[in-house]
């Protein structure tokens, strides 16, 4: 064993949140934009804060379909007025005349004087008079100009991951192209000399390149381009090929095996060559050593080569340091729900794990929470079964119900 894989090996564990402290701090936001149109810009990061042009709503406007009238007009018994207009949305009305009523609807805007209108569905009428019950309010049904949203107002800040719901809203005040920060490039790689490509036979002592799969679909939902440099084999001359070839290429290089300090896991003194690298033993099952280290300016994250390991390395580490580096602003951890424990772990873990489970209802509407049988590190079976994680503490058992906690895959993969 080398000097540093010694000291790796010997040195206490870091935790979690200390791991992900130094990453985060390591990782520095895109500052390119680009301008996209509105229709294309879903899941692209916003470059700047998006002002609207206009107020919404842009008039005091209907919300029902109905009859616009002034309230001092009706009687508390109620009263009957002729309709002197009809409004539909997207048209404009003119002053109403005191004593008359004008026909209107959803969206179109209340016309000048009227200050409520009545519902449609408790109105009589012959379509030249309206009978109107009494005791009307004053405002029903109207919604007020810049009630939601004021000229010049912000309505989506920087660092916005633009749903389909941000969409809308850029399109509502007059957004037809965004400023949006560049895609961050990820460079890939698997290291193995087991390791072959479905589709491509399978000899006896080797498998298939699974690990390639989930990166390229997991930085797929974060919006990244890829850049795939295939499986790499173990060499140290092969690795260092494929780092270099990764840094230049793309903002960040990720690489699944070949992280931990065995004679053919060759990340290490490959990356040591081309740069720095600090190599991670986190307290935490599955996913134990944790690469990280910077090729010039690109930095680059190794994780395990067990497939459930990558995937919760993947989520833990490699997602919020590239939200960060996509110009993802505030608290990136995911959700913790709450629920009961469907299962039980008499043993108490030896360091935090993270266990595939799957959120379940009991009759009464309680959330519940079951964990698959096997632990293993190499089961993917586990993390297709899964719907989530169940994180638990070092030193913790679990008894059938006992509250754990629960972080849903759609906080991790939206
Ligand atoms: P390593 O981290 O290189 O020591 O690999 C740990 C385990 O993960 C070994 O059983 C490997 O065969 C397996 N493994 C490594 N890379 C991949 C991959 N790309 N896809 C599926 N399994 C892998
Ligand atoms: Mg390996």
């Amino acid at each position: 064993m080398t000097d540093a894989a010694h000291r790796v090996e010997h040195s206490p564990p870091l935790s979690i949140e200390a791991a992900l402290a130094l990453l985060l701090e390591r990782a520095r936001p895109l500052t390119e934009r680009e301008t996209v149109a509105t229709a294309d810009a879903r899941n692209r990061v916003l470059a700047e804060d998006l002002s609207s042009r206009v107020d919404q709503p842009a008039w005091n406007s209907s919300a029902m379909d109905g009859y616009a009238v002034r309230t001092a007009d009706v009687a508390p018994g109620g009263a009957e007025l002729p309709i002197t207009q009809r409004i539909p949305a997207g048209r404009c009305g003119g002053p109403l005349a005191p004593g008359t009523a004008a026909r209107i609807f959803t969206g179109a805007p209340v016309p000048d004087g009227a200050d409520t209108v009545v519902v449609q569905e408790i109105c009589e009428s012959d379509g030249q008079r309206v009978r109107l019950p009494g005791d009307l309010k004053p405002g029903a049904n109207i919604r007020l100009r810049g009630e939601d949203v004021r000229a010049g107002d912000t309505v989506l800040a920087a660092g916005t991951r633009l749903a389909p719901q941000h969409l809308g809203l850029a399109a509502s005040v007059g957004a037809e192209e965004l400023a949006v920060l560049r895609r961050l490039r990820v460079a890939i790689f698997a290291s193995g000399d087991e390791l072959v490509m479905p589709g491509e036979p399978l000899n006896p002592g080797q498998i298939y390149n699974s690990n390639r799969f989930m990166y390229r679909a997991l930085l797929d939902v974060l919006g990244c381009e890829i850049s795939d440099l295939g499986i790499v084999e173990d060499s140290l001359g092969a690795t260092v090929e494929a780092l270099r070839a990764g840094a230049e290429q793309a903002d960040l290089v990720l690489a699944s095996g070949g992280v931990s300090v065995g004679e053919e896991d060759h990340v290490r003194p490959a990356v040591q060559r081309l740069g720095s690298l600090d190599l991670w033993r986190i307290a935490m099952r599955p996913g134990r050593p944790l690469a990280f280290g910077h090729i010039g300016d690109t930095p680059f994250i190794g994780s395990p080569g067990n497939p459930v390991s990558l995937f919760v390395t993947f989520c833990l580490f490699a997602r919020p340091f590239i939200l960060r580096m996509q110009g993802i602003t505030g608290d990136l951890a995911p959700i913790r729900l709450r629920a009961r424990a469907d299962f039980d772990l008499a043993k108490p873990v030896s360091r935090r794990e993270y266990l595939r489970a799957r959120l379940t209802q009991t009759a009464q509407g309680d959330a519940t929470v079951e964990v698959f049988p096997s632990r293993s590190s190499a089961a993917l079976t586990s993390l297709a079964w899964a719907d989530g994680l169940v994180e638990v503490a070092k030193g913790q058992t679990v008894a059938v119900g006992d509250p754990v906690l629960f972080i849903p895959f759609s906080e991790l993969i939206p």
